[in-house]
């Protein structure tokens, strides 16, 4: 895992080289789902702070109780009866896509006396089976939000497309960063609207030359996952 990571922050850090871009700006989320649970104390002891889950059961079991300094985000759709126990095990959701589930995290922070981050997922790819927001609808859905008030509306997160060739995926990142853009200059409640999360193993590097501010990277730091996904407590 060591090398892995040494060989993931290096591509970081030529990707930002090739496009004059300083690597602190993006941050490396460790894609922990379906590793076991001393894989995530592994990569902690090897400095890891960021991580993702795509199930919040397994944030549950892997990231409570909450160590100082580790993030665990969710980055696989929540369904609306899930979003209690998501806003227990992690410290921001990215994958928002609809008003109820907003208002419901609203309400669960208010309750819970907590702040919670936010990204909004756009299906940039328009990819069929993938969630988010539609390309079309994404802009007018989001001006109509309300203010914030527990939730902290960070910005936008995108799954490339799954071609096999990276720059098929450039396209969808623009539009991406674009979008960000627009909101954060023109409407006050985005003006914590930084946030790019964009790249995976595969397309890094197209993301981080288009603005990606946070890469998630599972396979190239913690290896294959097996085909059925499971996770035990080990
Ligand atoms: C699994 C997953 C990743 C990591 O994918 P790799 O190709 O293994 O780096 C990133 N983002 C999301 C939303 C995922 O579900």
């Amino acid at each position: 895992m060591e090398n892995n990571k040494r060989i993931v922050l290096s591509r970081i850090s030529r990707a930002c080289e090739a496009c004059g871009r300083d690597s602190a700006n993006v941050r490396l989320i460790w894609v922990s789902k379906t590793q076991p649970f001393s894989a995530v104390e592994r990569a902690i002891a090897l400095g890891a702070r960021d991580f993702g889950e795509n199930r919040v059961q397994e944030a549950l079991e892997k990231f409570l109780p909450q160590r100082d300094g580790v993030v665990c985000r969710i980055i696989g759709p929540v369904q609306k009866n899930k979003l209690r126990k998501a806003v227990q095990a992690a410290q921001a959701i990215d994958t928002v896509a609809d008003l109820e589930s907003v208002l419901k995290l609203e309400a669960l922070c208010e309750e819970a006396n907590k702040n919670l981050e936010i990204l909004f997922q756009v299906n940039a790819s328009e990819e069929a089976t993938k969630s988010g927001l539609s390309m079309q609808e994404a802009f007018d859905f989001l001006s109509s939000l309300p203010e914030p008030q527990r939730l902290l509306y960070k910005g936008l997160m995108t799954i490339g497309k799954n071609t096999g060739n990276p720059e098929d995926s450039r396209a969808c990142f623009a539009f991406l960063r674009d979008l960000r853009d627009k909101l954060f200059n023109t409407q006050p409640k985005f003006k914590d609207f930084t946030e790019l999360s964009m790249g995976m193993t595969d397309d890094l590097e197209v993301a981080i030359a288009e603005g990606s501010t946070m890469v998630r990277v599972g396979t190239a730091l913690f290896g294959h996952r097996s085909a059925i996904g499971s996770f035990h407590k080990i």
